[in-house]
């Protein structure tokens, strides 16, 4: 349950077909539980939020069946997410999984070989349920043993969004997201600092991952990384985390904090101490740029850090 518009219709449509149902969402520093926490406090389900980050990392790291137009493997992201609600199915005695997902509604992850990629693949084919779209479907087992009300399940189709709208009015359902929005590995930008992240210093820590989301990156040609902050939170948020790797920030002048998560050389924490410069309120007579291991010493020179690849 992602708390978009077809996550909460299906429910509806679910309970109409005569289902008790609870809602499940996977929470990832990509993608927040924030709109299925308000979507199930309107629709009065308990809401069971999983904490989905190191299963995403995984998929990230090796997708099974690839990643869709950025870097988001939605397929096996899909397939596993059900599959971990089949397990939470079983724990508390429920008798089916269901999605929002309607048929070709999204051209790659929701076409008919993609839904059945998807069943397969979690271990839950015959107890996944597509109420919106059902009708189009293979009826599931818990529709040939009458605990659900097949009649009662939709047949929608296509990217239209207009009988979705309909739905929408009918069952008063009027606070969700748009479709398109929500997680950050569908987007083209956020991509390429999750491949950079995974190119250099990779997924395994949490920590690096979550600040994916904030600040501005570089990446210098020998490989040393930096983070720097743009703003006085970023630059707070930065500074508690020490333990990740070097801060660099300026004293006497404003400026941002810059952690560096492995420092190869004196010429790169230099370079560094530049980066940081160049974005201060600088003045070489009185600023020194410091690190939590000690000052680097002046001229803290522009050039070098101008060719440098920004993400
Ligand atoms: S959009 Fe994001 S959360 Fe949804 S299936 Fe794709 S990768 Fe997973």
């Amino acid at each position: 349950m992602s708390g978009g518009l077809d996550s909460q219709l299906a429910v509806r449509v679910l309970q109409e077909a005569g289902a008790e149902v609870e809602g499940v969402c996977f929470e990832t520093p990509f993608f927040s539980s924030a709109a299925a926490r308000r979507a199930a406090a309107a629709l009065g389900v308990k809401l069971h939020v999983i904490d989905f980050t190191e299963d995403e990392c995984r998929l990230i790291e090796n997708p099974p069946h690839g990643f869709g137009g950025a870097m988001n493997p939605c397929i096996d992201c899909h397939a596993t997410m059900i599959r971990r609600a089949g397990e939470l199915m079983v724990s508390l005695g429920y008798d089916f999984v269901a999605t929002g997902e309607v048929l070709n509604q999204r051209p790659m992850s929701q076409n008919r070989q993609s839904l059945g990629v998807v069943a397969k693949t979690s271990g839950l084919e015959g107890r996944l349920v597509r109420p919106l779209c059902a009708q189009l479907l293979e009826p599931t087992i818990p529709e040939q043993e009458g605990k659900l009300d097949r009649s009662k399940l939709l047949g929608l189709s296509g990217r239209r969004r207009e009988p979705q709208f309909e739905l929408a009015k009918k069952y008063g359902v009027v606070d969700y997201p748009s479709p398109a929005g929500g997680c950050k590995l569908t987007e083209k930008g956020f991509g390429h600092r999750l491949k950079d992240l995974l190119d250099h210093e990779g997924l395994g820590n949490r920590r690096l991952v979550e600040l994916l989301l904030i600040a501005r990156r570089f990446r210098f040609p020998d490989g040393t990384g930096v983070i720097l902050g743009r703003d006085a939170s970023e630059n707070a948020t930065l500074k508690e985390c020490e333990n990740l790797g070097t801060l660099i920030y300026p004293v006497n002048c404003p400026g941002p904090t810059a952690l560096v998560p492995s420092v190869s050389s004196s010429e790169a924490l230099a370079k560094v101490a530049a980066l940081v410069a160049a974005w201060s309120k600088h003045d070489q007579l009185q600023t020194a740029i410091v690190t939590n291991v000690g000052e680097v010493p002046p001229p803290y020179d522009r050039a070098p850090f101008l060719p440098y690849q920004i993400l």
